[in-house]
């Protein structure tokens, strides 16, 4: 029992010549096998770095300053190089966005997954790779014959399964998986969502989806988390999240659906999203608050938990936890 995952006060800073920036501010979440979590937010939220960060893969100048990720008992944070090799993809599993923009096209489409996993299996004949592998293609719904293709002879939902197919490759426990539809046509995506839903029942792995449509992840995700200026905001299920959305961040995303439900493409929410390296004082979001009260201006709300264990990062529940 327990979570499969529990992220517990992350932190990252990068460091620039025009000050320091947290990227990510005492992010904490957690979940359990077979969950899955849709994050979102506007660009340059911290959904990307919180992803990085989790497979530790921050690159200068920006830094982890502190916390943990622990996956199935240990804590990433502590595993020398080595180890934290060897647990990307068998253990956590990030498909980048873009990714599938990212094959070889001048190595057929079995080698690149042979070469994402053999120095993993170092015990595993290559006819046996080759069968883990031809698996993975079948499990995201691809003929087994895409081994022996070139990715431009896939369309972009071809390939993008293809990167799906080498991130369950190792049976991870959790997977990441950033804006896997973008740049996708509308029945795509779905089929892109389908197949990752199927594979994570498959292996019961927990999925996090980064995403901008609320309303496409909404069909697929059991929790939404919502970050803004580095910090997670809030966390509740999908029905809380549409039908009581409790931070004011969270309920101007909801109500600038263009229909709750089906078909809504995040529009936005008025105001600019603030620089990291001059974040307002108190509560990052007051400028743009419609609840704004006086003390938002000067003091940081800290993360609680509210009954039936929505998190919550706003004044506006003091005392409710
Ligand atoms: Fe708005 Fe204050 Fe809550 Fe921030 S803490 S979201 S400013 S009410
Ligand atoms: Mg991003």
């Amino acid at each position: 029992g327990g979570p499969i995952l529990r992220v517990n006060n992350l932190e990252v800073t990068y460091y620039t010549d025009s000050g320091r920036a947290k990227a990510l501010d005492d992010v904490s979440f957690t979940l359990n096998s077979g969950e899955k979590l849709g994050m979102v937010g506007e660009s340059g939220s911290g959904k990307s770095t919180l992803a990085l960060a989790m497979m530790r893969m921050i690159k200068a100048p920006g830094r982890i300053e502190g916390g943990s990720v622990v996956v199935g008992g240990g804590d990433l944070m502590t595993l020398d190089a080595e180890s934290m090799r060897k647990a990307r993809l068998s253990r956590i599993a990030y498909i980048p966005q873009g990714a599938m923009n990212s094959l070889n096209p001048v190595t057929r489409i079995g080698a690149q997954m042979v070469d994402a996993v053999k120095s993993h299996l170092p015990r595993e004949g290559r006819a046996a790779i080759e069968a883990r592998c031809k698996r993975a293609l079948q499990s995201v719904d691809l003929d087994p014959g895409v081994y022996r293709m070139y990715a431009h002879e896939l369309s972009g939902g071809m390939k993008q399964r293809v990167c799906i197919a080498i991130g369950i490759l190792l049976d991870p426990h959790v997977i990441i998986a950033d804006e896997p539809t973008s740049a996708l046509d509308v029945v795509t995506q779905r089929q892109v969502m389908e197949t990752i839903d199927n594979v994570q029942k498959a292996i019961n792995a927990a999925v996090i989806l980064i995403g901008h449509d609320m309303g496409l992840m909404a069909q697929f995700v059991d929790k939404v988390a919502v970050m803004y200026a580095g910090r997670l905001v809030e966390v509740s299920t999908v029905r809380e999240m549409f039908t009581d959305p409790k931070h004011p961040y969270s309920q101007a995303l909801i109500s600038s659906l263009p229909s709750l439900g089906n078909k809504g493409v995040f529009q936005g929410i008025p105001g600019l999203a603030p620089s990291l390296l001059r974040l307002p004082s108190g509560c990052a979001f007051h400028p743009r608050c419609a609840s704004a009260m006086p003390h938002c201006t000067t003091i940081r709300p800290e993360p609680q938990v509210l009954p039936g264990g929505r998190r919550v990062t706003c004044h506006l529940y003091d005392g409710e936890a």
